[in-house]
Parts: C-alpha cells; sequence; structure tokens
C-alpha cells in the first residue's frame, strides 16, 4: 500500500492529508495560508507536509493550489486569492523539501478524486462545476484531465450570459459566476430581503435581523424547512446552473456533471431546478442522453485526496509501470487509461514545444 500526501493550498487556508490508495484520509492537518507572501505560504505548504512525513512512510506528494498552473505544472502564472504571480512553486517547495512535488489546479485535483472515489466514478467524461466564491470547474475527458495549452482550461465562472449584466471581479459584466455561485446565492436572498422582508421572515430571522447577516448556510437551513423565499433563491440559482451546463453540453456533452462547493451541500434542492432547467436548455432533447447531473461526495476533501492520487499515480507511472493486461477491472481500469493516455500527453507537449515563440501568451500578460 503505496501512501501519499496532498496538499491543497487555497486562499484562506492550507489543508493537507496522507491518503492511501482508496482515498481514505489516514492523518490531516489544517494551518491559515499566509496568502500575501509567496514564501511564507511556501513554508506552510512545506511545514504541513514535514510533520506529515514525520510520522507516515509516504512516496508521493502532490499540491492542489487554487490558480492558474502553467502546462509544465511547475510555476503559478496567477492566483486570484494569493500573491502568486509567476511563480515556480513547485521549485519552491521541493527545494525546502529536498523530495518531488507534483503541482495541479485545486479544481483538477478535487475532480480527480470525485472520478476516482466520489460521486463520479466509473465515468470517463465528466466535468466538476463547484460553485463557491465563484466557479471552479475542471474536465476530464476519455479519463484524462483536460488542461489545454497553456494549463488554463476550464474557467466557464467567466462565460458571459448575460450582456451587460452584473459586474464580474474579472472586470467583466454578466459573467456565469455572478448569477450562479455561493456569493450569487447570498446576494439574491439578501436583496429579496431587503426588498419583500415581509416575505423573507425566516431568512431575516436566521440572519440576525438583518439581510446582511444572510449568508449561505441559513439560506440552505431555511430552504430544506421549506421556507418559500430561502427556495425561491435555489429556484433562481439552479435554473442559472441548468442553464450553463446545457451550453457546456453543447461543448463536451460529458456523461456527468458533478456539482460542488457549499452550496452543493442543499443536494436536490438545488439541483432538481438545475436538471430540470437543463433538460429544457439542452439543444436536441429527447433525441440524446441526458448527462446526470450529481452533488460532489467528498466534500472539503477533494482537493486533498485528489493532489495525493494524482502524484502517486504519477509516480507509479515513472516507476513501476504496469502491464495492463495484468491490472483489475473497475478502478483500475481508471489507472490503466492514464498510463496508457501518458504518451499522448507527452506527444502533446513536443507538438506545442514546435510551436514558435510567437505563440506564447500575450494574454497572459494582459491578465496580470
Ligand atoms: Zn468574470
Amino acid at each position: 500500500m503505496t501512501l501519499a500526501i496532498g496538499v491543497d493550498v487555497g486562499g484562506t487556508k492550507v489543508a493537507a492529508g496522507v491518503v492511501d490508495e482508496d482515498g481514505q484520509i489516514l492523518a490531516k492537518l489544517k494551518r491559515s495560508t499566509p496568502a500575501a507572501s509567496p514564501a511564507r505560504t511556501e513554508q506552510t505548504i512545506a511545514d504541513v507536509v514535514t510533520e506529515l512525513l514525520a510520522g507516515h512512510n509516504v512516496g508521493a506528494i502532490g499540491l492542489g493550489a487554487a490558480g492558474f498552473v502553467d502546462s509544465a505544472r511547475a510555476t503559478m502564472l496567477f492566483a486570484p486569492n494569493l500573491a502568486w504571480r509567476d511563480e515556480p512553486l513547485k521549485q519552491r517547495v521541493e527545494e525546502r523539501l529536498g523530495r518531488d512535488v507534483l503541482v495541479e489546479n485545486d479544481a483538477n485535483a478535487s475532480a480527480w478524486a470525485e472520478a476516482r472515489f466520489g460521486a463520479a466514478r466509473g465515468y470517463l467524461d465528466l466535468m466538476l462545476v463547484a460553485l463557491g466564491t465563484g466557479i471552479g470547474a475542471s474536465i476530464i475527458i476519455g479519463g484524462e484531465l483536460y488542461r489545454g495549452r497553456w494549463g488554463i482550461a476550464g474557467e466557464p465562472g467567466h462565460i458571459r450570459v448575460v450582456p451587460d449584466g452584473r459586474l464580474c471581479g474579472c472586470g467583466n459584466r454578466g459573467c456565469w459566476e455572478q448569477y450562479c455561485s455561493g456569493n450569487a446565492l447570498v446576494a439574491e436572498a439578501r436583496e429579496f430581503a431587503r426588498r419583500t422582508p415581509e416575505g423573507a421572515m425566516r431568512l431575516l430571522q436566521l440572519g440576525g435581523g438583518r439581510a446582511e447577516g444572510i449568508s449561505g448556510p441559513e439560506i440552505t437551513r431555511a430552504a430544506v424547512e421549506g421556507d418559500p423565499a430561502a427556495l425561491r433563491c435555489f429556484q433562481i440559482v439552479g435554473g442559472w446552473l441548468g442553464q450553463g451546463l446545457a451550453d457546456l453540453a453543447a461543448i463536451l456533452d460529458p456523461a456527468c456533471f458533478v456539482i460542488g462547493g457549499g452550496v452543493s451541500e442543499a443536494g436536490d434542492l438545488l439541483l432538481d431546478p438545475a436538471r430540470a432547467t437543463f433538460e429544457h436548455a439542452l439543444t436536441g432533447r429527447g433525441y440524446r442522453p441526458l448527462a446526470e447531473i450529481k452533488a460532489a461526495q467528498l466534500g472539503e476533501d477533494a482537493g486533498i485526496v485528489g493532489a495525493a492520487d494524482l502524484a502517486r499515480t504519477g509516480m507509479l507511472q515513472t516507476t513501476a509501470p504496469s502491464s495492463p493486461s495484468s491490472e483489475p477491472p473497475g478502478p483500475g481500469s481508471f489507472i490503466r487509461s492514464t498510463s496508457t493516455a501518458n504518451p499522448v500527453t507527452n506527444a502533446a507537449t513536443a507538438q506545442n514545444a514546435a510551436i514558435p515563440e510567437t505563440d506564447q501568451p500575450a494574454t497572459v500578460a494582459t491578465t496580470r
């Protein structure tokens, strides 16, 4: 049994765990992120890993980091909630630890975990859509994470769904995540409570009497109780979710959408309106199979489990390539698909390396 450490590096916390081959977490640590300082963030990562290494014999270490990871999976190009700008994260953490680490985007790590051990187990074509402050997302095609040419694929939160709509943190207007996220749910509830306080009595009561006191868990609680105002908020956000998933299905045609993030804890209160809108909005409805829309199962541990499993799988590929014919069916088929796809990844990298310098992403410079 090869153990691996997965570290979930977010804007507010660094969470790390020792994970076994079945995706079970054997030990776990959490620290707050010194997000303003790249060096202190890297030291915090090294500290939690060192502490976990002291008690366990670990074969591989993976980081799931909240930001744009470059296609070499070494440098953090940009992070909205951390001070990373062209930060060589892999190198900096390896220097501190004296060991190899794998770096992956946090949503990619979560999607991998859900596909291997969670809600999307058994699916090879899927998409994770996590609703939090904004929308985090990840695409898995044919059992492989799809990263795009520059490593930045899977940011559907900034597809503009309303012309000249709500202002987004990215500077544009009408982005999907302004209508479909944890923040959007809260904004919907607060606005309703301000506009129609007599219809939002329960929400206001849970919010301490003020619209500004209403947050996500209160809305979920009121909705579970059957409060019409809270249910209406989930109808609206769920509707935007289904609408956006139908658009994504038009491009990717996945078998399954896994919905994560705090909002997904409301389960079918969110997913039923999403499914209804999805079915209604889907092009060619009635003449094609419907993708499943499922709630994520691994919760906040998904990033840890996925980063660890990606690191462990990567290590197995480089140190002990196994014969596909000797692998067991079931979950093993997932691992097998990743190892067979490895040459594809290398071929793609070689192909990209042949592209002239002018193909470098000028847009990245303007993003910063
Ligand atoms: Zn945006």
